[in-house]
């Protein structure tokens, strides 16, 4: 299975007060497809937390009022388990086992470069999207899928799905945009050797877009490509 990194853009937030770095690496994160929140902050970033989709945070461990220790310890008390990435000055004597005691995920010491700092995060939300341990949410039409819940909104009221029908549009959101055979589907989301005639995949299919699509009968999302397979357009 191909992790979605590329494919979804993740929501960042970038909890830093020094300006001219914010504004760096807000232009470069924008740039590599990361849709990025930024707070100066302690105290705004959890605020933000509440109500903003937000899968990987990268915090300044010195801000003004509540540093970036105590905005770990707080997040990870209300439940939020984002992967934290915490940048902290050459000058800080940072006690790392402390640091992870409070959730932290990982540290980058300033100055840094930037491919390094791009490497980390995405090594972040690899693991966040393996172990499905974090803050991982995809939109499409009026639809919202979180990962981490296994749950799927319509303007904030459940959409229910079985579990194989949830995993199946998992996949396709994973692949996006591709072809996806049946005997591909069959080995990625239900793991048994595919019988070239299968119907399992067919039904799923049409249950799903009977959930999701606007007109079950004219798919938008759930497209048909004839003798190949599904190709996920949401
Ligand atoms: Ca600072």
């Amino acid at each position: 299975m191909t992790a979605p990194v590329a494919r979804v853009s993740s929501h960042l937030l970038l909890v830093e007060d020094e300006e001219s770095l914010a504004l760096t690496l807000s232009d470069r994160l924008e740039a590599e497809g990361y849709v990025v929140e930024h707070c100066i902050d302690g105290e705004s970033a959890l605020t933000l937390l509440e109500s903003q989709p937000i899968d990987v945070m990268i915090l300044d461990l010195m801000l003004p009022g509540i540093d970036g220790f105590e905005v770990c310890r707080e997040l990870r008390q209300r439940g939020l388990r984002l992967p934290v990435l915490m940048l902290t000055a050459r000058s800080e004597v940072v006690d790392k086992v402390v640091g992870l005691k409070l959730g932290a995920d990982d540290y980058l010491t300033k100055p840094f470069e930037m491919a390094e700092l791009l490497a980390r995060l995405e090594a972040l939300l690899r693991r966040t999207t393996k172990g499905q341990t974090g803050s991982q949410l995809y939109d499409f039409g009026d639809l919202r899928v979180d990962f981490r819940r296994a749950e799927i909104t319509r303007e904030g009221e459940p959409v229910s799905l079985s579990s194989m029908e949830f995993r199946l549009l998992q996949e396709f959101i994973e692949h996006r945009g591709e072809v996806l055979s049946r005997e591909h589907l069959l080995d990625e989301v239900w793991g048994y050797e595919a019988t070239p005639y299968s119907r399992t995949v067919d039904v799923h299919v049409a249950s799903l877009r009977q959930k999701l699509e606007p007109t079950p009968s004219h798919p938008r999302f759930i497209i048909t490509v004839h003798r190949r397979g599904y190709r996920f357009d949401g």
